[in-house]
């Protein structure tokens, strides 16, 4: 588990804004497989809301009585959204190799797990591990919930339910109502219910597709590595962190239907190299995915060099003389495309990373980097496959 500093948490990318897009769109498969391994994502709890309405109390004619709800913070309702999703939603489907309608199944906590006891054929009992749909509407434990009309509002967290329940005198005035309190309970309840789960989604065409993912869900203050008070940790204190810690198929394997028209022009080996270097970004890893990407760079770069020799107006000598950028302007001026023209306002980076090397890039450079790379080695090889067809139709033609 990732351990951050109070300022770093508060800084994560929060679940509502995963799981909504700008026009408010529900967008579960963002945290299904766009979401990073261990990276994570904050839970603030602490924006709870509440709504006052009069009630007539039975019989007619007699006091109004205030009603008051309490609603659990918008982030805690987007996670709820997404535990108990319902609707079929698109994923990738690694066999199938497209986009594909999955529908969910349950949601489990894979550590709540309960044993059942059967007989056997011959009426023997033995005991049968089940898994179990998370818990609902569960208080957090060591809540006390002793109902005393003269006691103080609070507000309880009910595990995976929109709207709190409240205990002790519920007569009090709107700013009676104790927030931190309830954002506590939340966190607590969460922590405890929700702490490990793992949603599976099944494909439309075929049951035995499958796209799963496991997730941990931590108290923000349990993740912090400063523990020192503070405006910041105060705040943590109310905060949960979410990280997706498995899936399958892999983001590799997900990511492999869309490069796989690449093996046509690949090497066996480049073309390794090539999901290799997808599935590190995926999950994270800054230079080695560059790595990656830089073997496959060389080897097309050797391709344009072995092709450009056999043209008459080739000069060895001249082509050896030069600096690593120098030689990619050569290749360039005899018709090899190397960095594509629409990414000149990156291509000093990249000149400057293939010549130095990848260890000179910090890990953030090198993520940043990686799009722009992948993008250049992927016109490159469209290029290179567009040209195969048309050779492969024309020996076609000639064949009739
Ligand atoms: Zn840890
Ligand atoms: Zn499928």
């Amino acid at each position: 588990m990732r351990h951050y500093s109070a300022k770093k948490i508060l800084e994560l990318p929060r679940l509502s804004h995963l799981l909504y897009d700008a026009q408010d769109n529900f967008t579960p498969e963002k945290l299904i497989t766009d979401l990073g391994l261990y990276e994570g994502v904050l839970i603030d709890t602490s924006n709870i809301s509440w709504k006052t309405s009069f009630r007539h109390s039975p019989p007619l004619g007699k006091d109004l009585t205030i009603v008051t709800n309490v609603y659990v913070s918008e982030e805690v309702k987007a996670l709820h959204r997404f535990l108990f999703l319902k609707e079929n939603i698109m994923l990738p489907c690694a066999e199938c190799k497209r986009v594909q309608v999955f529908s969910p199944m349950i949601t489990i906590n894979p550590q709540q797990l309960d044993t059942i006891t059967l007989k056997d054929n011959y009426e023997v009992p033995y005991n049968k591990t089940v898994i179990v749909p998370i818990d609902q509407g569960m208080y957090p434990a060591g809540t006390s919930t002793t109902r005393n009309i003269f006691d103080p509002l609070r507000a309880l967290y009910c595990s995976g339910k929109d709207e709190m329940d409240l205990i002790g005198n519920q007569q009090v005035n709107e700013e009676d109502i104790d927030t931190n309190q309830a954002a506590l309970s939340c966190v607590e309840g969460i922590s405890q219910y929700f702490s490990e789960l793992r949603r599976d989604f099944v494909c439309s065409l075929d049951k035995s597709h499958h796209v799963t993912a496991y997730y941990i869900i931590h108290k923000a203050t349990a993740v912090c590595k400063d523990k020192r008070e503070s405006d910041e940790y105060e705040k943590l204190k109310y905060c949960l962190v979410l990280e997706k810690v498995g899936q399958e198929p892999s983001m590799a394997d997900l990511q492999m239907f869309d490069i796989e028209k690449y093996n046509k022009v690949l090497s066996s080996d480049s073309f390794r190299d090539f999901s290799m270097a997808l599935g590190l970004h995926a999950s994270g890893v800054g230079c080695g995915s560059l790595l990656y990407l830089r073997r496959i760079y060389e080897t097309l770069i050797k391709n344009a060099q072995d092709k450009c020799s056999k043209l008459p107006e080739w000069d060895e000598e001249e082509y050896n003389k030069r600096r690593f950028n120098e030689k990619i302007e050569y290749l360039e001026s005899l018709g090899e495309k190397i960095i594509p023209d629409d990414l000149s306002g990156v291509k000093d980076k990249i000149y400057g990373w293939l010549s130095k090397g990848v260890h000179e890039l910090s890990e953030q450079a090198s993520k940043e980097l990686f799009p722009s790379l992948k993008y250049s080695i992927e016109l490159i090889l469209d290029e290179q496959i567009a040209q195969k067809e048309k050779e492969d139709k024309l020996k076609e033609l000639k064949k009739r």
